[in-house]
């Protein structure tokens, strides 16, 4: 028996099985790649790091620190290993996972699921047309090109103006394609500024807000798309159709906390899409943890490493037998879409980080959180908050006395 089994091997599960490993827990990685570093792998570009080591790293530099960490540990990794079943009732879980080995039973006190998230794909939003060669999640064009050396086509058309999309746009400018256009039903790219400005603006890519896909058409390989605007609510305006030529199309649409790998009945947000948590990332189930990703999409890989070393101080909790209260629940009010975690519940020292992600464009806006009879209890002041940046805040712990919900909304500072 174990004392940790963590699923999956990307920055978050690695930073979790590290910083418990460190504490001198026995921990093992399930992973179901053939190798560590989960997304990032693949994210040459760089951009990542800037938080947490304070340093602009590549995505596999980023990894790297953390995988040479585990194995100098001596944590226990399993690769190609699928986890396949998972029996959680009272203290001990068992998991029961598959490799070209056969099948392994590993019994363990605690699971840290760090599953990530998946893309969201052309059924989900209803793309019409036929099914030709030449369609890509954005994450397929990224792997292709990155780790394989495969360019995926030369006349590229991206639906999503999100982080992903304008990405994948400047990699695929910088490796010289014929053309690029970028659509999007929003009025503005629904990404951080940041990348708006380094990878669509500083390159001068083609793009157009209001505008989706209406049917994607060709036989063999994708011989161009039916283009329509779109008004305020997404609705096609008629007379707006127009055809576009092009040989491959880019599914960017958005990132989806990956649950439906969690073989375990947790509580789900459907704000979030992600299990819901307690504020050391316990889900509903005790003794089962979720980090990174999986609990929400965030816009930095640091904040999702900052969830696993949070829920790893939780686990030691857990595992050294320590108190919880009545919970009190955190719940988003008004302009504020979700928020994580969903409530508190441990008798602990230390503020509470909640992320939340703002409904509304605001500048000098201020984040509050409100007892259930509308008393404010404490404030953020923000000079700006968009839809597209993940707010973190520090909440002292004292507020939460003797409530049994809050809610946290915005206001006009
Ligand atoms: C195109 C793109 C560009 C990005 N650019 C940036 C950037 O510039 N800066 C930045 O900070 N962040 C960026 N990110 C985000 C960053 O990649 C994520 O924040 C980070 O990878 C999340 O880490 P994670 O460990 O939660 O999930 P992941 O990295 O997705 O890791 C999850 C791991 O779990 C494994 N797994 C899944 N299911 C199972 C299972 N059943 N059993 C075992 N293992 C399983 C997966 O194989 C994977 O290794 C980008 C993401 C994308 C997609």
């Amino acid at each position: 028996m174990i004392d940790v089994a963590v699923v999956g091997g990307g920055p978050s599960g690695l930073a979790a099985a590290v910083r418990l490993a460190e504490k001198g827990f026995d921990v093992a990685i399930i992973e179901v790649m053939g190798e560590l570093g989960g997304m990032l792998e693949q994210c040459i570009h760089d951009g990542f790091g800037t938080k947490f080591f304070g340093e602009t790293l590549s995505g596999p530099e980023f990894a790297e620190r953390f995988v040479k960490k585990a194995y100098s540990l001596g944590i226990q990794v399993f690769l190609n290993t699928y986890v396949k079943e998972v029996k959680a009732g009272g203290g001990l879980k068992e998991i029961v996972a598959v490799s070209s080995s056969g099948v392994q039973r590993l019994e363990t006190r605690v699971i840290v699921y760090a599953i990530g998230c998946r893309e969201r794909n052309g059924f989900e939003i209803r793309l019409g047309g036929t099914r030709p060669a030449g369609v890509y999640t954005a994450g397929m064009v990224q792997r292709l090109i990155n780790l394989y050396g495969v360019l995926p086509g030369r006349r590229i058309l991206i639906m999503g103006g999100g982080d992903v999309g304008m990405i994948v746009a400047r990699h695929l400018h910088l490796e010289g394609v014929e053309s690029i256009l970028i659509v999007f039903p929003e009025a503005g790219f629904a990404g951080l500024p940041r990348n708006v400005q380094q990878c669509v603006l500083d390159f001068g890519i083609p793009f157009r807000p209001r505008t989706v896909v209406k049917k994607i058409i060709g036989k063999e390989r994708v011989e161009g798309v039916v283009l329509t605007r779109v008004d305020e609510k997404w609705n096609p305006i008629e007379g707006t159709e127009e055809f576009y030529a092009c040989d491959t199309v880019i599914l960017a649409l958005g990132l989806v906390p990956y649950t439906c790998e969690l073989k375990l009945g947790v509580r789900i947000d459907p704000a979030t899409r992600g299990p819901e948590v307690n504020e050391f990332f316990e889900t509903s189930v005790e003794g089962v943890f979720a980090v990174g990703n999986l609990v929400q999409v965030f816009d930095y890989v640091d904040d999702a490493v900052e969830t696993a070393c949070i829920a790893a101080r939780g686990v030691e909790k857990y595992l050294n037998g320590e108190l919880k209260t009545s919970p009190v629940r955190l719940v988003p009010s008004g302009k504020v879409r979700m928020i994580v975690p969903q409530r508190v519940e441990w008798v602990d020292e230390e503020d509470v980080v909640a992320f939340l992600r703002p409904a509304v464009e605001k500048s000098n806006a201020r984040i509050e959180v409100r007892n259930s009879e509308g008393r404010v209890l404490g404030g953020f002041f923000r000079r700006y908050v968009r839809p597209s940046t993940l707010e973190r805040i520090e909440v002292s712990r004292s507020l939460f006395s003797g409530q049994r919900e809050v809610t946290v909304d915005i206001a006009d500072s």
